[in-house]
């Protein structure tokens, strides 16, 4: 539901820097690359990875894509607008794997990494109004243990898509060698609570935290969006040593997101860069790892609640987060 995690505060859409738009930097690299003969193009690559030249000099890296990202599905291309070019599906994590540069690595590359994911809601929420409504610490104020999340006009709850979505994802990581914990697998009846959703990652001192949502706001706002954690200190939230890697993470999944799905960043907040930082979310202001929200499409809008009501969206889509988290974590 969009009152917990949807609407961001006025202050917090002025936190995403206006001046690194991941997918615009991403185009320019983009337009780069595809300008060289595909035979130029490792020697291209190890040349950026060894001076630092090029779009990425300056920090933080913009979602960064594969080396080989050069290679566009035309399907793809089509499906985003000229900001956010699409990569062919061979240029999948192991198909990558000879450019050293590419963001997907190869297989077994989280070996020894643990990857929290957080399913957001519950589809029994909707039954335990009292549990969920009971009022719990997140540091800078107090707020509801949980919501019941949206669904689309059809029916399918936000709990069901976020679930899917986060077994989809939890395959591709532990493919890769990664510990995934989920937490919750529909194995309780309610919850848990944002407080207790944090606390998972923290003491699974987890290398990186995503929680997966689903928006549901007006027909015609579309596209997906990442909540990055702004930075806040108050009570037991502090979030000043995760801000800097958080944003890390978002860039990563927001670029691999937009690749493997064809989604565009959300047209209705964070300026059309897919990146919206947040001071009022538990799950975030209460993390002491890296962490992101990732909120998938809007589920009230029916074009995007065609793709997420899709089983072969849902793996497209979490094939984008994996490929970003995988990024993230170095691979
Ligand atoms: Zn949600």
């Amino acid at each position: 539901m969009r009152k917990d995690h949807s609407p961001p505060p006025p202050e917090s859409g002025s936190s995403v820097s206006p001046d690194r738009p991941w997918f615009t930097r991403r185009s320019t690299l983009v337009v780069g690359v595809a300008a060289l003969a595909p035979a130029c193009l490792a020697g291209w690559v190890l040349t950026q990875v060894m001076t630092g030249a090029g779009p990425d000099e300056q920090q933080p890296r913009p979602a960064p894509l594969p080396a080989s990202h050069s290679a566009l599905s035309p399907g793809q291309r089509d499906a985003k607008p000229g900001a956010t070019p699409s990569q062919s599906p061979s240029t999948s994590p192991t198909a990558a794997a000879s450019t050293p540069a590419a963001a997907a690595p190869a297989k077994g590359s989280l070996t020894g990494r643990t990857v929290v994911i957080d399913p957001g809601h519950n589809t029994g929420n909707f039954k335990h109004t009292d549990e969920i409504n009971q009022q719990v610490d997140i540091g800078t104020n107090r707020k509801e243990c949980d919501t019941t999340g949206t669904t689309t006009n059809s029916g399918y709850m936000e709990a069901e898509f976020t679930l899917d979505v986060s077994q989809r994802l939890r395959a591709a990581l532990e493919a890769q060698g990664a510990k995934v914990v989920l937490t919750h697998q529909a194995d309780r009846p309610w919850g848990p609570c944002i407080t207790e959703r944090a606390r998972i990652g923290n003491e699974a001192n987890a290398d990186a935290v995503v929680s997966v949502h689903a928006d549901g706001v007006s027909a015609g706002s579309r596209g997906f969006h990442i909540i990055l954690p702004a930075k806040v200190k108050s009570g037991a939230a502090d979030t000043a040593k995760i801000v800097g890697p958080s944003r890390e993470l978002g860039e990563r999944i927001a670029g691999n997101f937009a690749r493997t799905t064809g989604s565009a960043p959300a047209n209705y907040l964070g300026g059309g860069t897919g990146l919206v930082v947040r001071d009022d979310l538990g799950g975030l202001n209460l993390s002491t790892r890296p962490k992101v929200f990732i909120e998938c499409g809007n589920m009230r809008d029916a074009k995007d609640a065609a793709q997420m009501t899709s089983p072969e969206w849902r793996q497209k889509a979490a094939q984008g987060i994996a490929d970003g988290i995988v990024g993230f974590l170095g691979g």
